[in-house]
């Protein structure tokens, strides 16, 4: 029998496809779902397409002055968005390092984060950036913080009769902020991440990606380095507390071992370069 597509133009509408046919999937880009479909991993009976929903579509001010991206901008549109400056340059920079041009013309941002691939780019930058999400049932919408919704390896909080609807962001401060990773060859996800955004108070927020299955932060050890961003006995308590928190796997990007070693040497090197960027402004 050949798979439906699903053609709703508005978020009720999603939802109520999804009810009706639960076994059906969310659409995207299909950048993920159609390559994991092709591979048999997995075989929806349908899907629900997303790309006519014009409120998922777009960068937009918030009135606090945040930014709302919503679920079906295109990776392409991130990396290009002069909204996301100083503290949110980092989720500019993390949209840029995704793959190659095909891929970032048909990825979605709410895409990535459903599916929460480990070594994805944005998990780690918008962790760093305080970034939250908006969810949709039928019941309504409610908001999540990463922290809460990255549950597990591939696994997020959202509801199988959920749609992820945005990213919510702080308003930007002047930062500045970095995303880096380290990957075996340009285009490839993480081995491993590291965001990092500096306040104007002697601070920083830092978030590292690949190395569990959820971004790793401590605000804990935020909280004791501020004030002391140059103090090379500080950044390096701080790298140990996130290697504490790491879980990270051997797999073919590399061993488990090799990822902890990784965690404080992006961090110094991604903070170093923050701020002589800093220094020299
Ligand atoms: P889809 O493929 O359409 O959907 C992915 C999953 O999320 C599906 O289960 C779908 O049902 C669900 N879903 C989608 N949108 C929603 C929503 N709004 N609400 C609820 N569920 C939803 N990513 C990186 O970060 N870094 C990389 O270096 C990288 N390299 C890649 C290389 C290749 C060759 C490919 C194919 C992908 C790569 N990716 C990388 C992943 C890419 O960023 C995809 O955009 C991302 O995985 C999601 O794809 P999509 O937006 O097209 O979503």
């Amino acid at each position: 029998m050949a798979a439906f597509l699903e053609r709703p133009r508005t978020v009720e509408e999603a939802l109520t496809c999804k009810a009706v046919r639960p076994d059906a999937r969310f659409l995207a880009g299909g950048a993920s779902l159609i390559a994991m479909r092709n591979a048999g991993l997995v075989v929806p009976d349908g899907y629900i397409a997303l790309e006519g929903i014009e409120e998922l579509h777009g960068i937009m001010q918030s009135p606090d002055g945040g930014l709302r991206i919503g679920a079906m901008t295109r990776h392409r549109l991130c990396a290009a968005s002069a909204s996301l400056t100083g503290s949110l340059e980092l989720v500019r920079q993390a949209a840029r390092q995704i793959a190659n041009p095909p891929v970032r013309n048909m990825g979605t941002i709410g895409g990535s984060l459903a599916n929460a691939d480990p070594g994805a780019d944005y998990p780690a930058a918008l962790s760093a950036a305080d970034a939250e999400v908006e969810i949709a049932a039928a019941e309504g919408r409610r908001r999540l913080g990463l922290a809460d919704f990255f549950l597990d390896w591939y696994e997020t909080a959202l509801g199988e009769d959920e749609l992820l609807t945005a990213i919510l962001l702080p308003a930007p401060q002047a930062g500045p902020s970095a995303y880096r990773k380290l990957a075996r060859v340009s285009g490839d996800y993480a081995t491993a991440s590291c965001a990092v955004v500096l306040d104007q108070d002697g601070g920083l927020r830092a978030a590292i990606g690949g190395c569990g299955p959820a971004p790793l932060r401590s605000t804990e050890a935020e909280t004791a380095i501020r004030g002391r961003l140059h103090d090379a006995a500080a950044i390096a308590d701080l790298g140990r507390a996130l290697v504490d928190l790491a879980d990270p796997i051997d797999d073919v990007r590399g061993s488990a071992a090799y990822r902890r070693l990784l965690i404080p040497r992006l961090l110094a090197s991604t903070l170093a370069h923050l701020l002589r960027q800093e220094q020299a402004a």
